[in-house]
């Protein structure tokens, strides 16, 4: 463990991917850096955990048992934009930007359709035009629409809308469109049209992307880099405040000891960040009234599935990525609901992880908060097998000897999500597009206070992070300069 110093120019609470590499950009500007996250490693929602094979999921629950001949799995590595090779080149190194791979292979599979495709615009304008009946024209403006959108953007038209200028009536059109990017930031159709058009259009440039070595690869090497930039990190750090006094920040308390500091950027839930972390009496009441009025993102569950040493997976029938429902039509209410009718499967191969033979099953739904919240220990424990337990029944229509061929099998709740990361309402992705004016006009009510971390639009998911977490860096590094 770093032995800590009593001041730093600036202290980075949380070590999500914006965190870190907000941390990475200000160190390299020769800035002395304090790097605080609560969890006993690094990374945020960009993690793993490992499982020793050959147990089953209750005598191992919770153990940090050790990964050698065991499992590992990863909990948001499912994909991303090509964007991210540029940006982890730039703001972190060659080493990890080398090893963004592309996925081949992107499953839809439901009552409306089944494809699958490389998740381009060359592959979506085929199957709009041939498969989908769209003429060519309409199609073209569409993806010129959805990319000329901004964050800057005057945010009143909502995706809905948007479908409807463009594809009035077809609801199987919307679902193609629509349910990745429903995944890829917890956008939806209520939601405005360019949460949906940037994210979507970021995807469509190239594809889909994955680190290949997995989740514990990419934060080794990025924690390599970190301190090799000098940045001091400290693990199993919960920050309890941000000290304020006379309208600027003065220090944080962290495990008892109070650190002085010139400025801090916060990586934890921007409601999180003003409401407990800093106290709502240091703000002016216009910013809180705006601040309560930030929407939660949703949350999650996964279901974790370790196939058997010796057996493996067909890549042909379940392909990288598939996205698959019972539903009969693409609506929020349904994705979110208990009554879970929509699963995207995530297939890990030995490629993800070159040197090892697993093969990994990961299934997601988005779900509601209050859903798992509050239930009493035993209801939640039954849930949670239930949960396994029809995810199981669901994924045998892709992998029909699943039941024999899986070794191990967890499930992660939106409680989970809350209980290690601190997001309120276990949010996946921060706050809705709200958040990101409210992030943003942070050092105006505080000198010296920053934010970055998912607050929707395209500042959440992986690149979102990492982008809004440079972009955030910069503005402390003026700030630093000027002040
Ligand atoms: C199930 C799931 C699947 C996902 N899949 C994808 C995907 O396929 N592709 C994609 O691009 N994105 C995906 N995401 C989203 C992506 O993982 C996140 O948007 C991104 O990792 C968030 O990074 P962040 O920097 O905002 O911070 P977070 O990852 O939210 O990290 C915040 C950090 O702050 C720490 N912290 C909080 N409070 C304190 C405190 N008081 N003191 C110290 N530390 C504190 C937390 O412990 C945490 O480490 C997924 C998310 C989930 C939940």
């Amino acid at each position: 463990m770093t032995s800590l110093s009593s001041q730093y120019d600036i202290i980075v609470i949380g070590s999500g991917l914006a965190g870190m590499t907000a941390a990475n950009v200000l160190a390299r500007s020769k800035h002395r850096v304090l790097l605080l996250e609560k969890h006993y490693k690094l990374g945020g929602l960009a993690t793993w955990f490992h499982r020793t094979a050959g147990r089953n999921a209750h005598s191992v629950a919770g153990s940090n048992a050790s990964s050698k001949g065991g499992h590992v799995f990863d909990i948001s590595l499912h994909g991303f934009p090509v964007g991210m090779i540029k940006s982890c080149r730039r703001y972190w190194n060659a080493k990890i930007a080398d090893r963004i791979v592309v996925l081949q292979r992107i499953k839809f599979d439901n009552p409306q359709f089944s494809i699958t495709t490389t998740f381009n615009r060359d592959d979506f304008t085929h199957l709009l035009v041939t498969r989908f009946q769209i003429s060519e024209d309409r199609v073209k403006e569409f993806f010129d629409t959805a990319r000329n959108m901004s964050h800057l953007d005057n945010a009143t038209m909502t995706a809905k809308e948007l479908f409807e200028r463009f594809f009035p009536g077809r609801e199987d059109v919307v679902r193609l469109l629509m349910e990745p990017i429903t995944y890829a930031n917890g956008s939806t159709l209520e939601d405005p049209a360019l949460t949906y058009g940037i994210v979507f259009s970021n995807f469509m440039s190239k594809g889909v992307y994955t680190f290949q070595g997995g989740t514990d690869l990419l934060v080794r090497l990025m924690r390599e880099e970190l301190t090799a930039n000098g940045v001091d990190i400290a693990v199993s750090s919960d920050v309890q405040k941000i000290n304020v006094a006379g309208g600027c920040v003065q220090s944080v308390t962290v495990n008892g000891q109070t650190i002085q500091t010139k400025a801090v950027l916060s990586n934890a839930n921007l409601k999180g960040t003003i409401f407990s972390l800093v106290g709502r009496e240091q703000f002016s009441n216009d910013f809180i009234e705006e601040a309560e009025s930030v929407r939660l993102n949703n949350s999650s569950t996964q279901v974790y599935i370790a196939i058997k040493p010796g057996e493996t997976l067909d890549e042909e029938a379940c392909g990288d990525l598939l996205f698959s429902s019972t539903a009969p039509a693409f609506r929020t209410d349904m994705l979110l609901s208990r009554n879970i009718t929509s699963r995207t499967y995530s297939f890990y191969y030995p490629r993800t992880r070159p040197g090892t033979d697993r093969y990994y099953v990961v299934a997601s739904t988005n779900a509601n908060y209050d859903d798992w919240n509050g239930l009493s220990k035993t209801e939640y424990e039954q849930s949670k097998r239930d949960l396994i337990d029809d995810t199981l029944t669901a994924l045998q229509k892709y992998v029909p000897n699943i039941r024999d061929i899986a070794e191990y099998t967890e499930a992660a709740t939106p409680t989970t999500f809350e209980r290690f990361t601190g997001h309120w309402g276990g949010s996946s992705f921060g706050t809705k597009f709200e958040g990101l004016a409210v992030s943003r006009k942070l050092p105006q009510q505080i000198a010296g206070l920053y934010h970055a971390g998912s607050v929707g639009i395209i500042m959440s998911g992986w690149l979102g992070a990492v982008n809004y977490g440079v972009i955030v860096a910069n503005d402390v590094d003026a700030w630093m300069l000027d002040s």
